[in-house]
């Protein structure tokens, strides 16, 4: 392809010559800008020889600019809409790219990771992402601690605020804590909805994930940690004491709770939401201490 995919002409042609009328449901919202491709592209500083996984690629604008700057690295798209892979094909025939025709939620990235042998250099992810399921992509990927070095997202800007907010205010919440736990998150731009074809409904953000080498905070046990964000933030409106103790997901007897927030010097009636990740943690090690304690 050798005209910019980018413009709103570009795509346009292209959405009429294959008679596609774009699907809500799949979030298809378009980038018809290149000076907002060529941000992701610099944000993501995608070099030659860069391996690149694409989620969602729809009809190429981002894959054409990441494909010319990795020269003889790799890309992988992974593509939902079976006439947006249909398109990629006759548009694109670099061997660099590979096109998956998949649901990215039934992707099992450690697996992933390994059959395209990806584990030996570090990856950056890069995607204008379906907005209906941007948490469960990120979350996913995170969680599956693949050897991902950067990612670069644009994202619903409220969504994008909601990964960088800090204890006390509204947006503030787990994905918060979970992102800012695995990385450093930071956003990058404010982008208008003029910027796509059809325009979304909302703003959107470009957000960079650096991935932590080390976690911020030592844990005794990721798992309970996070058992305990969840039940801080599913009932965020109590206080600290009462949504420990009600719990649905771990059994927290009251003195135990009622200890820890004394040894850390935190009063009863404070609300979870005021605590940063650091405070959590310690929370959650002496928490998790105490209920080891109890056993032994
Ligand atoms: N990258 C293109 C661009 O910027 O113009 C398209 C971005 S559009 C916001 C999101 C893309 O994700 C669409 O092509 C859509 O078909 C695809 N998509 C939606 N749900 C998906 C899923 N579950 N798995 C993989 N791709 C998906």
């Amino acid at each position: 392809m050798e005209k910019r995919i980018a413009t709103p002409t570009v795509t346009r042609e292209i959405l009429a010559d294959y008679q596609i009328r774009l699907s809500k449901a799949l979030g298809q919202n378009f980038l018809i800008d290149g000076n907002i491709i060529e941000k992701i592209v610099n944000i993501a500083e995608i070099k030659s020889g860069d391996q690149i996984i694409e989620i969602g690629p729809g009809i190429g604008s981002l894959t054409q600019a990441l494909l010319e700057r990795i020269e003889d690295g790799r890309l992988f798209a992974i593509e939902k809409d079976e006439r947006m892979v249909r398109i990629l094909k006759e548009l694109f025939q670099a061997e660099q790219l590979t096109l998956i025709h998949r649901d990215v939620l039934d992707i099992d990235w450690p697996e992933f990771f390994t059959e395209n042998a990806l584990l030996d250099k570090p990856v950056k992810l890069a995607a204008n992402l379906p907005y209906y399921i941007t948490t469960p992509i990120i979350m996913g990927l995170l969680e599956a601690r693949v050897p991902v070095e950067r990612y670069v997202f644009m994202v619903q800007k409220e969504v994008a605020e909601r990964m960088v907010a800090k204890p006390g205010g509204k947006d503030y919440g787990a994905l918060s804590i979970a992102v800012q736990y695995y990385t450093r998150p930071e956003i990058c731009h404010i982008v208008p909805p003029s910027v796509f074809i059809p325009q979304p409904d909302v703003k959107s953000a470009i957000i960079k994930l650096e991935t932590n080498e080390t976690p911020p905070v030592q844990l005794e046990d990721e798992r309970f940690f996070f058992q305990i964000v969840q039940a801080i933030f599913q009932q965020r409106r109590k206080n600290l004491k009462n949504s420990l103790s009600k719990a649905a997901n771990i059994r927290l007897d009251r003195e135990l709770i009622e200890e820890s927030l004394q040894e850390m010097g935190i009063p009863e009636g404070t609300r979870g939401e005021m605590l940063d990740l650091s405070e959590i943690g310690q929370l959650s090690n002496i928490l998790f201490k105490g209920m080891e304690d109890k056993v032994n």
